[in-house]
């Protein structure tokens, strides 16, 4: 029985704060802050004034260590933004609680979408005898630990993996992004890499196309190659992997809008002058699109997102397509929040039941990769988001 404490309140917070509140054997104790008290309390209120709220800056390192000091819980759920990463782990490792995240620290001003600046805090983390669990959402997240799984149970070598994500859902609205618009704006139109030859190569940013017929129904969709966070860790930790690549479908809608807006400006993230005032387009346009949150009750449709890993088994040559289906409108139902922030919340979940229940524990900076990924989907398929395993071969990409 564990008292914890989730950090950020929006699309993904809701999910966390829903799925604690069903978990009443792990998490007896449960505080949503986060910098708007408004939406705790909006959310505390759907679940009937069971948890308990706060409001907190998390740029804010004292503040933040104030909050802990008196919460005292034994895990921080981190489901702000990546800019507060960083100093969420310096107020955890201030009090000596364990942390979890859902994405990687992104300084304010370049998109990078890497690890370096967590895994620099691995010392640190293992002297203070506390752990850090990086990227315990859905991609990266459970894409880690399908590949992990593949590496375990299917394969004897994992030589390829490509990560495919689609959204076959649809929320009816002209342009909008299903989760925070920033980072995900800044994610499509970052230059892709992939790793292949030992290193990451790039392309411009959406130039790889492929068609790819997903299972389930959902049929044949366009999916585009960018650069995703989970490769670095994944090529790190699995090292015979060859080639690592990530897919992603878009609409023809989408692509549209978002390249206009490029070439306007404004996607930029840099500031600009405008009546005197420095504004970032980028946040700008945020505060214009709808609210990520608000498409909830509008999306229809299914996510599918998983992994193909290549290798070999017994000295043949293999592949093993794992990967999970999730219904907008099911998950609208259970927990009032469309199905990417339902897939990106249940996992973070999941992975603090795995610390909190010592399943995986260990003093240090860790990515989900490194641990054992059955007992995580032991978990994981309960919750709400089970896996489909499909072995034998599958169309190249
Ligand atoms: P939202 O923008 O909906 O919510 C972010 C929340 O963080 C808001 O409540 C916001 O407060 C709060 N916040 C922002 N800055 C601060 C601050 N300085 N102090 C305190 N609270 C703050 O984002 P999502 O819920 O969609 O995403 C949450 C996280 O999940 C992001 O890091 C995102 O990158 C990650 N993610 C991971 C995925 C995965 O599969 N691994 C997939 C999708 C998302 P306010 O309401 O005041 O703005």
């Amino acid at each position: 029985m564990s008292n914890v404490l989730i950090i950020g309140a929006g699309g993904v917070g809701q999910v966390v704060a829903h799925k604690c509140a069903q978990r009443r054997d792990i998490f007896s104790e449960i505080t949503l802050a986060s910098r708007t008290k408004a939406k705790c309390d909006a959310i505390a209120a759907q679940l009937g004034g069971s948890i308990t709220t706060a409001q907190v800056d998390a740029d804010n390192v004292p503040e933040l260590v104030a909050l802990i000091k008196q919460v005292q819980p034994k895990l921080v759920i981190n489901v702000a933004l990546p800019y507060q990463d960083l100093h969420i782990m310096d107020a955890c490792l201030e009090t000596g609680v364990d942390y979890l995240d859902t994405a990687n620290y992104e300084p304010l001003d370049t998109a990078k979408f890497e690890y370096s600046w967590q895994w620099a805090y691995q010392e640190r983390f293992r002297n203070a005898g506390i752990m850090a669990l990086l990227g315990s959402g859905f991609d990266p997240g459970v894409t880690n630990v399908y590949t992990a799984l593949a590496a375990k149970k299917y394969l004897d070598v994992v030589e390829e993996i490509d990560i495919i994500d689609a959204n076959a859902g649809s929320h009816g609205q002209p342009f909008a992004t299903n989760f925070n618009p920033e980072i995900n704006i800044r994610e499509v139109t970052a230059v892709c890499r992939h790793w292949e030859n030992g290193a990451f190569q790039e392309s411009p940013p959406l130039s790889t196309k492929r068609v790819f017929d997903f299972p389930e129904g959902i049929g044949p969709m366009n999916i585009y190659r960018l650069y995703h966070e989970e490769m670095e860790s994944l090529v790190k930790h699995i090292p015979t992997i060859k080639k690592a690549q990530f897919w992603m479908t878009f609409s023809d809608n989408y692509l549209k809008h978002l390249e206009v807006l490029q070439n306007v400006g404004m996607t930029r993230i840099d500031e600009v002058e405008y009546n005197g005032q420095k504004i970032v387009p980028i946040q700008f346009l945020k505060a214009l699109l709808p609210d990520p949150g608000s498409l909830g009750p509008l999306t229809k449709g299914k996510t599918c997102i998983g992994v193909i890993a290549r290798g070999i088994k017994d000295g043949k040559k293999k592949q093993v397509y794992i990967y999970n289906i999730c219904d907008h409108e099911a998950c609208y139902r259970e927990v009032q929040s469309q199905a990417i922030s339902y897939t990106t919340g249940v996992p973070a979940v999941v992975g603090a039941i795995m610390m909190l229940t010592k399943q995986w524990h260990a003093p240090g900076v860790w990515n989900m990769e490194q641990f054992d990924p059955e007992v995580f989907l032991k978990e994981l398929g309960p919750m709400g988001l089970p896996e489909v395993v499909v072995e034998g071969e599958w169309p190249e990409l």
